[in-house]
């Protein structure tokens, strides 16, 4: 699975991290960053949801290699 994270357009709020703690972790400024090979184990639904619980639209997903 293909996770985009926009570090331009998140604001560190935590939600993807809280949703989806295997795929979503945050740096330390807070912002998310992905768990290394945490995408290519995720469950679909769980990263979707994380997506949707962003405020700030700020995760992507695709198709493509995990991380692509
Ligand atoms: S939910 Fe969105 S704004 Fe919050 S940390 Fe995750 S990507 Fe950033």
């Amino acid at each position: 699975m293909q996770i985009r994270i926009d570090h331009h357009t998140c604001i560190g709020s935590g939600q993807c991290v809280l949703t989806a703690p295997g795929v979503f972790t945050q740096d330390d400024d807070g912002y998310s960053e992905l768990v290394p090979g945490g995408a290519a184990t995720a469950a679909r639904q769980q990263v979707q949801e994380a997506a949707l619980s962003c405020p700030v639209q700020a995760i992507a997903l695709g198709n493509g290699p995990p991380g692509d």
